[in-house]
């Protein structure tokens, strides 16, 4: 019996699962899904910054447009402190396309104009 916490929403659920997926404890469906979907392959959207290069402010804010394996997140990370995006940047701006083959973009949340 494994116990966890859905992150779905703001209700955080405390659920319970056994070893064949059985879900107890959600308030709704969308918990029994997050728990199946944490104890096989969990994932996660990632939010960090990365360098920008000639903008008002130094670095920009970041964020996967879709949650990748969470396996791969330290990974994600070093390549974060690689990239450097170049001003001006648009909420939405693809940063990195793709990024480690996982299907999500890296994209920018915050607009920053040119120095
Ligand atoms: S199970 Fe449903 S209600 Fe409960 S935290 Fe998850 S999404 Fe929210």
């Amino acid at each position: 019996m494994r116990e966890l916490v859905c992150i779905v929403c703001p209700r955080g659920c405390h659920m319970r699962a056994d070893d064949d997926l059985n879900v107890t404890g959600n308030f709704c469906p969308r918990g029994e899904a997050y728990a199946r979907a944490e104890l096989t392959h969990p994932t996660r959207v990632v939010t960090s910054t990365v360098r920008l290069a000639g903008g008002l402010y130094r670095r920009c804010p970041v964020k996967t447009s879709a949650p990748v394996p969470k396996e791969l997140i330290p990974e994600l990370m070093e390549l974060l402190g690689t990239v450097e995006a170049s001003a001006p940047v648009a909420v939405g701006d693809v940063i990195v396309r793709d990024v480690l083959h996982t299907g999500a973009d890296l994209v920018c949340t915050r607009q920053v104009p040119r120095a």
